[in-house]
């Protein structure tokens, strides 16, 4: 069912993420180690190599494409909740090759860090919890 819930900023955090480490993860492990379970992630900077998915909705599952080159993060937008429990950032990415050209999809774990800025938003609020959606197959807010 869908639906909106009220938030309000808490915190927000900006930093320089590790080169070499995976971006999900990290991004990921910043809202684990600060308690982060409702907010919003933004993100620029460059991958050594990605991994975005498609959710192929027919089929009901994701397709992955790795891009093996490097690349320009041009923006990674996401937001973090709850799912089993633990904090989840979901984020998609806009990346673009030597040429300009933009590629990009749903953040995957594969895509290694070059150098990247992040800024991380807290909200305080009712927790936004994932679960199975029968229509979508994807695990969406239950609202
Ligand atoms: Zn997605």
């Amino acid at each position: 069912m869908a639906g909106v819930e009220k938030i309000e900023k808490k915190a927000a955090y900006m930093g320089r993420l590790s080169h070499g480490a995976d971006l999900l993860e990290e991004l990921t492990k910043i809202c684990t180690d600060r308690g982060i379970e409702c907010g919003r992630v933004e993100a620029i900077g460059a991958v050594q190599k990605a991994c975005v998915g498609y959710y192929d909705q027919n089929r009901r599952e994701y397709q992955f494409n790795t891009l093996d080159a490097p690349m320009e993060i041009l923006k990674l937008s996401g937001n973090v909740s709850i799912k089993e429990g633990a904090p989840m950032v979901h984020a998609h990415i806009t990346l673009a090759d030597d040429k300009g050209r933009a590629f990009g999809g749903h953040l995957a774990p594969g895509t290694i860090i070059f150098a990247c800025e992040c800024l991380i938003e807290a909200f305080d609020g009712p927790s936004f919890m994932r679960t199975h959606d029968e229509e979508t197959g994807l695990a969406l807010w239950d609202m």
